[in-house]
């Protein structure tokens, strides 16, 4: 069976007519196209011309011979496949040389048509295959440079990927560390607190009742070793998550300023203080007292880093990022290494001689800037300086309009009945000798259950619940008490509590922080029992 070369065009090269002709004549019946050339030079510019994927090439030819027309052919054009007929050189010496020079195929002439067109059919074949295996060639190379752009990219992306994963576990260790360390310190200023809350309440005991001049020294004495005590704890506490913060609105301009005398006398005469305060500063959300610590921690580490002077600059201002109250603390002093500036933050970690330094200074201001909501950066040099950027939210105009009304006195009972809730017997005990000296008729109970049936035969105006107990909680407490006097006031009592747990137990019921000053307790209960109960 002919194979169909409708279209495919052959270059018939032969000198001799008669010979042409015939080969022309028997091609075209086999569906080729034919365009015909009489000698080399005429071919050449032919095959330049048209670019036949066949030439069909005379040995014998009047100006070149078939030979070198060949070998031009398949050094300039390799893929053209050439075809070389002969009626003259039908040795197989000939058949040599032609192949030698390149023909891919010789054949004698006169050959049967079918023999032609079947010669010429598998050199077709031919051409089709290497044409394919040039375009694979060719297309490979592309493919795989295309490939290694592609590998190289993936690489990159792997890079970075691998980069960010290493920052976030960083950070999450970071944060693990920091949980960890929170809840140890939490657990432990806890019990302190409750201690200190006795030994505090008691010594104001003492002091209200001793005339003795040496016995209210001694107590002065004990009471400031308790009250440093009681500081540490908060700052335990601040750091540790589970210290109810009371975020109230400040005016941080009017703080600091009020911080110039402390501030002048903690940094010593070789520290010059500069305060560059926004005139335009909204009121911020924050602990006062916490706040106060912070600066005041942060200004110490700037006179620790500056042993021969310097001048530390407190700027407050508005941040870019709208709703955020910025306070900086910058220092001219020695600056931070990479190394002391990725552990600054860490509880306990401090670069400076024992007794000097505790490591729990940033730890306090990061802990009231994240539970303030705000965040705490630095930025430092070595030997430049160093700045501590604080950023605290808003206030709210309705918080700051709560606050101005929530200004309560303190007035005496006038027999108004309390009972007191508290697993810890000492801080029961300060409650229930206190309380009654300022009139109030007072019941205590360590636990829940005691205290409903307490409140079988005895209905008090207000009740003071402990948050944290073993068994009932004081939020439970509370839930129970409200199912009997919907209208109970209820005090809850603070040392250790989650603040997100606290506040979605208590809500809007006042609370008191252990540890406490009986003052701050009297207080306390005059707010609560004087605040409406709102429904
Ligand atoms: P402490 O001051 O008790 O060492 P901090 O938590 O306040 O603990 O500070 C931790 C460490 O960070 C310091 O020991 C000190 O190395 C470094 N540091 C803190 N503030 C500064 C500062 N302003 N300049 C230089 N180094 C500082
Ligand atoms: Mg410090």
């Amino acid at each position: 069976m002919m194979e169909a070369a409708q279209g495919v065009c052959i270059l018939n090269v032969d000198d001799t007519d008669a010979a042409r002709y015939v080969k022309s004549r028997d091609l075209r019946r086999a569906g080729f196209d034919i365009t015909e050339a009489r000698n080399g030079t005429e071919a050449l510019r032919l095959i330049e011309q048209y670019h036949p994927p066949v030439v069909l090439l005379d040995v014998h030819l009047p100006d070149i011979s078939g030979i070198e027309v060949c070998r031009f052919v398949k050094r300039r054009w390799p893929e053209i496949m050439v075809l070389m007929t002969s009626a003259t050189f039908t040795t197989s010496f000939d058949r040599t040389m032609g192949l030698d020079a390149g023909a891919d195929s010789y054949l004698v002439q006169p050959s049967e048509p079918l023999e032609l067109a079947a010669a010429i059919n598998a050199l077709l074949r031919l051409r089709r295959s290497e044409d394919k295996l040039r375009e694979l060639n060719r297309t490979l190379e592309e493919r795989v440079e295309a490939r290694v752009v592609e590998l190289a990219e993936a690489n990159a992306r792997l890079v970075t990927e691998i980069e960010q994963r290493e920052k976030a576990e960083t950070a999450l260790v970071q944060s693990q560390k920091m949980e960890a360390v929170g809840q140890l310190t939490g657990g432990l200023a806890h019990d302190f607190n409750n201690l200190l809350t006795a030994v505090i309440g008691s010594l104001d005991l003492i002091k209200l009742r001793s005339p003795d001049a040496q016995i209210q020294r001694l107590a002065d004495r004990a009471y400031k070793a308790a009250d440093r005590g009681s500081k540490l704890t908060a700052k335990l506490l601040s750091f540790s998550r589970t210290h109810r913060l009371s975020a109230e609105p400040v005016d941080v301009n009017t703080l600091i300023s009020g911080m110039r005398e402390l501030l002048n006398q903690s940094l010593g005469a070789s520290v010059s203080i500069e305060m560059v305060l926004d005139p335009l500063l909204p009121v911020a959300m924050a602990d006062t007292n916490q706040l106060e610590l912070a600066i005041l921690n942060l200004s110490i580490n700037a006179r620790d880093a500056m042993p021969d002077g310097g001048i530390v600059k407190i700027t407050t201002g508005l941040s870019r990022d709208p709703g955020a109250i910025t306070v900086e603390v910058a220092d001219t002093g020695s600056g931070m290494s990479p190394d002391v500036l990725a552990r600054a933050f860490d509880p306990f970690f401090t670069t400076k001689p024992i007794g000097k330094g505790t490591g729990l200074g940033l730890s306090q201001v990061y802990g009231i800037a994240r539970q303030s909501g705000g965040d705490v950066t630095l930025a430092s040099e070595v030997g430049k300086g160093t700045t501590v950027t604080l950023r605290l939210p808003r206030a709210t105009d309705s918080a700051v309009a709560r606050h101005q009304v929530a200004d309560s006195s303190i007035e005496s009972a006038n027999s108004e009945r309390i009972l007191v809730v508290d697993d810890d017997e000492d801080v029961r005990e300060f409650i229930a000798g206190y309380l009654p000296e300022l009139g109030y008729e007072v019941q205590a109970a360590s636990h829940g259950d005691a205290a409903l049936t307490i409140l079988e035969k005895f209905t008090p105006n207000l009740l003071i619940v402990d948050f944290a107990m073993p068994g009932m909680s004081g939020a439970e407490l509370a839930v129970a008490v409200r199912q009997r006097y919907r209208r109970m006031r209820i005090l809850f009592l603070s040392g250790f509590a989650d603040a997100a747990a606290l506040d979605a137990a208590v809500g809007t019921s006042p609370f008191l922080r252990k540890p406490f000053r009986p003052s701050e307790l009297a207080a306390a209960v005059r707010a609560a029992l004087d605040a409406r109960l709102r429904e």
